[in-house]
């Protein structure tokens, strides 16, 4: 994306997942994702409009692999709403790694979006879980506030940074993701899909310094 893009009243925000969990040391530490911090922290300082989400599962959530014994993580079950990779224990409500990063400064944040917490459903997206029939709300909040274009930041790149823009685009948002201030996990090539599947939706990419 060539030029500046200059920010408007009527963008907002999204920093996904930046938690305890998904940084080093966590228990499902996406590889530097801690880097992505003093980025985010600089670009959130650009917008009028911040949501932040937290993945925020119960105890005994089914996309741990825990869950099911003799099942180990990264592999992928069938559940009912299709395939579904384990994962190893992680944001678990209340505890220290589901909290947001210590070192994320956004006070001016005007939502914070907590999705997984259905034990039953895995939810990537902050729009839809992942039986692609449980709404979050987040289309319905965006909407009643005028809020048009969804700039995406955060962990996991290939996860729920690519399922919440996909998303964001087909709720009829333009969406642009900062690929700089978002670091992925890559199993199986998820890294490639990633960009392949958000260029062929028309999902804009832009860097840090280019928006604002
Ligand atoms: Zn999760």
């Amino acid at each position: 994306m060539a030029g500046k893009l200059a920010i408007g009243s009527r963008d907002v925000l999204f920093v996904v997942d930046i938690q305890n969990d998904f940084c080093p040391d966590g228990r499902l530490a996406v590889p530097r994702g801690d880097e992505v911090v003093p980025l985010v922290n600089r670009l959130a300082g650009r917008f009028k409009h911040v949501a932040l989400t937290q993945d925020w599962h119960p105890a005994g959530h089914q996309s741990f692999a825990s869950s099911h014994p003799g099942r180990k993580p990264y592999e992928t079950i069938e559940v009912a709403y299709g395939p579904q990779i384990l994962w190893p224990d992680h944001c678990v409500q209340g505890t220290p790694g589901a909290e947001l990063r210590w070192d994320l400064q956004i006070p001016h944040a005007e939502l914070v979006l907590r999705k997984g917490y259905h034990r039953e459903i895995d939810s990537y997206s902050a729009f839809y879980e992942n039986d692609r029939k449980t709404f979050t709300g987040l289309g319905g909040y965006l909407r009643e506030r005028g809020l048009n274009r969804v700039f995406v930041a955060g962990l996991a790149f290939d996860f729920c940074v690519r399922y919440s823009a996909e998303d964001a685009k087909h709720e009829g948002f333009d969406v642009v993701v900062i690929e700089d201030a978002c670091r992925g996990i890559d199993i199986n090539g998820s890294v490639a899909a990633t960009r392949r599947v958000l260029a062929e939706l028309g999902v804009g990419c832009a860097l840090v310094e280019a928006v604002g």
